[in-house]
C-alpha cells in the first residue's frame, strides 16, 4: 500500500516522463528478430510463480537422504534450521518436500563382524527416526504407507520413512526382513558399495560377477510377500538382473542417474531402465554431479589423488568413532570439490528425467536427492529449500502441473500402492 501511494505522487509530478519510462519498459516485441519465436506470455517473474504453486500443489516425496546418520552420530536438532548439511524440517517446509525416506545407512565394515552390530547400527537409526515424530508430532509423523502420505500431506504435516540401504542389517537371516518391515521399513537395496555374501554391488570387484544366490532370491520373495519395495540403486548390473527376473512387483531405484549421460556402474543403462519400467517402477534421480555430469567421476579421482593425505590427516586428527572419522574426511571432501571440480546446475537433472521419459515415458521417473550423503550438490539446488528450482526447470521445459506431479511424487504413490496390494 504505502509503495503504491509513493508511486502516484511521483507519476503526478513527473507524468510524462514516467509515462515514457513505463512504455520503455513494456516494449512488445515487434521487430523481425523476435516475431517468429514461440509466444511466451509469461514473465520470469510469473513463471517462478507458477513454478512454486504447482510444487506446493504436488505432493513431493524424496526417496533418499542420509540425514539419519547425522541424528545419530551428531545429534543435530531437526527441528532447526541447521547451518551446514542439505535438510531440517525448516527447509523442508520451504522447499515444500512433504515426504521423506530416510536412508538407514550400515557401514559394510559392520556386516558379517561377530552377527549383531549390522544390526544394532540399523536399529539405533530406526529408533531416531521414530523419535524425531515422537518429539515433534505437530510436525513430523513416520509414515509405512501411500495412504498415511497422502494423509499426512493434506494435514500439512511432514512424512517420515524409511529405508535399508544395503542388505548388512539383515545379516543373513530371513526373518529379520520381517522385523524390519514391522519396525516400518518399506524399501531395501540388498548391497550398498561392497557386495554381500548374497547380492552383487556395482562398488566392488565380486559385483562384476555377483549377482542374486538362492538366499538372495529368497530375500527377495519375503520382501515381495510382506510388501517391501526392492532398491536396485547401488547393485551390480547381475543382480539388478536376478532382482527383475524374481521379483513379482514393481522395482525402484531410489537414487540413480542414467548411463547413457553420465556413464558410472552406479546408474542405470537404457535397456536396465526400460526393464525397470516394464515392472511398473520407477527410477528416481539423484543429485550428485559425479553421477549427472558427463566426465565429472574422472576428474572427481585426479582430484581424491592429489586431496588424498589432506583427508587422512583430517581422519588421523580425528578421535572418535568410525562414523565420526567419516564425517571429518567427508568436511574436507566438500570443500575440495567445491574449489576444483566444475559446477553442475539443476538442469543437468532434468536431463536426466527428459532421458528417462523419452525411453519410457512419463511414469517412470522420480526423485532421490541422497541429501546429506554427497559430497557436492549442484548449485542451484544446494539443499532441500531449493527443490521449487527443480519443478522450475521442468516447467522451462515443457513438463505439464500432471507430469510434473507425477515426477514429485505420484509416480512413487502408485509404485507403494502396487507393492502394497497383497
Ligand atoms: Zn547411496
Amino acid at each position: 500500500m504505502k509503495r503504491r501511494a509513493q508511486l502516484s505522487v511521483i507519476l503526478a509530478l513527473f507524468a510524462p516522463l514516467s509515462l515514457f519510462l513505463l512504455n520503455a519498459n513494456c516494449r512488445m516485441p515487434q521487430n523481425s528478430e523476435t516475431k517468429n519465436m514461440p509466444v511466451n506470455t509469461a514473465s520470469p517473474a510469473n513463471q517462478e510463480r507458477d513454478a512454486l504453486s504447482i510444487h506446493r500443489r504436488a505432493i513431493a516425496i524424496d526417496m533418499h537422504a542420509d540425514t539419519t546418520q547425522r541424528m545419530v552420530d551428531e545429534n543435530i536438532d531437526l527441528s532447526q534450521r541447521l547451518a551446514d548439511g542439505h535438510l531440517d524440517t525448516v527447509r523442508m517446509k520451504d522447499g515444500a518436500l512433504d515426504a521423506q525416506f530416510f536412508s538407514i545407512w550400515v557401514e559394510p565394515q559392520l556386516y558379517g563382524s561377530g552377527g549383531q552390530s549390522a544390526s544394532k547400527r540399523a536399529d539405533v537409526q530406526i529408533e531416531a527416526v521414530r523419535a524425531l515424530a515422537e518429539k515433534h508430532p505437530e510436525t513430523w509423523e513416520v509414515a509405512t504407507s501411500a495412504g498415511d502420505i497422502r494423509r499426512i500431506a493434506e494435514a500439512g504435516k511432514l512424512a517420515a520413512l524409511m529405508g535399508l540401504e544395503g542388505g548388512y542389517a539383515i545379516d543373513e537371516k530371513l526373518e529379520n526382513v520381517e522385523r524390519y518391515y514391522r519396525m516400518g521399513v518399506r524399501y531395501m537395496s540388498p548391497a550398498w558399495s561392497v557386495s554381500t555374501s548374497w547380492a552383487g554391488s556395482s562398488g566392488d570387484e565380486a559385483g562384476r560377477t555377483r549377482g542374486l544366490n538362492d538366499f538372495g532370491k529368497e530375500v527377495i520373495r519375503e520382501m515381495n510377500r510382506l510388501g517391501m519395495m526392492i532398491d536396485v540403486s547401488h547393485v551390480s548390473d547381475k543382480a539388478f538382473w536376478d532382482i527383475v527376473n524374481t521379483s513379482t512387483k514393481p522395482i525402484i531405484a531410489t537414487h540413480s542417474n542414467a548411463r547413457a549421460i553420465a556413464n558410472v556402474p552406479r546408474n542405470l543403462d537404457d535397456e536396465m531402465i526400460r526393464a525397470l519400467a516394464k515392472t511398473g517402477g520407477v527410477a528416481c534421480v539423484l543429485f550428485y554431479p559425479e553421477f549427472l555430469e558427463p566426465g565429472w567421476s574422472e576428474k572427481k579421482k585426479q582430484v581424491d589423488a592429489e586431496i588424498a593425505p589432506l583427508v587422512q590427516r583430517a581422519s588421523n586428527a580425528e578421535q572418535g568413532s568410525i562414523a565420526r572419522k567419516k564425517m571429518a574426511r567427508d568436511r574436507v571432501r566438500i570443500e575440495e570439490y567445491a574449489r576444483r571440480l566444475p559446477p553442475v546446475t539443476v538442469s543437468r537433472i532434468v536431463d536426466h528425467i527428459d532421458h528417462i521419459v523419452k525411453l519410457v515415458g512419463i511414469n517412470h521417473v522420480g526423485v532421490g536427492s541422497d541429501f546429506d550423503g554427497i559430497q557436492a550438490v549442484p548449485t542451484d539446488l544446494t539443499n532441500v529449500a531449493d527443490l521449487p528450482n527443480l519443478t522450475g526447470e521442468l516447467l522451462k521445459r515443457g513438463y505439464t502441473e500432471e507430469d510434473i506431479h507425477k515426477i514429485l511424487g505420484g509416480n512413487i504413490l502408485r509404485v507403494m500402492e502396487a507393492v502394497e496390494r497383497k
